[in-house]
């Protein structure tokens, strides 16, 4: 079956007032599931992984985006060991867009791939601030 979502790993830990109804939490509420707990997924390497036609099973939807991390934080200190195969990942489907949304951005520069430059042409970042003292 194909997907435009992936999660590689799973699991957060809230980190400001903007968690506090997280979605993530409220799910895994409902199956009894420990949402500080983060784990790889069984799908980590989705990207890679072809169907029998040997075309990719994650392909982008609309406007070409892949939602990427949607259970957890991308740039969660906790997915620093699997990040870097991640970023392997994506820079191999350069053929979709990676969106994910990040609530640490002030790790993004801890977190980039030695060879990012200015940037993959295949990758959103986005970052929430609630409020001005997230902001600053
Ligand atoms: S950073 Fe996002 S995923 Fe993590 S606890 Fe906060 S709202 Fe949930």
């Amino acid at each position: 079956m194909k997907t435009s979502l992936w999660n590689p790993w799973h699991g957060c830990t809230k980190i400001s007032a903007g968690c506090l109804n997280c979605y993530v939490y409220r799910t895994d509420a409902k199956h009894d599931k420990d949402s500080t707990a983060v784990n790889k997924t069984s799908t980590f390497d989705l990207p890679l992984k072809k169907d029998r036609k040997g075309e990719y099973r994650l392909q982008p939807g609309r406007d070409n985006v892949i939602f990427t991390c949607f259970t957890s934080d991308f740039l969660h200190e906790a997915a620093d060991e699997w990040r870097t195969e991640a970023w392997r990942m994506i820079k191999t489907r350069s053929d979709a867009d990676f969106l994910f949304i990040t609530k640490r951005i002030h790790r993004f520069a801890d977190c980039i791939p030695e060879d990012w430059g200015d940037g993959y042409n295949n990758v959103t970042v986005c970052c929430t601030v609630e409020n001005q003292e997230r902001a600053d």
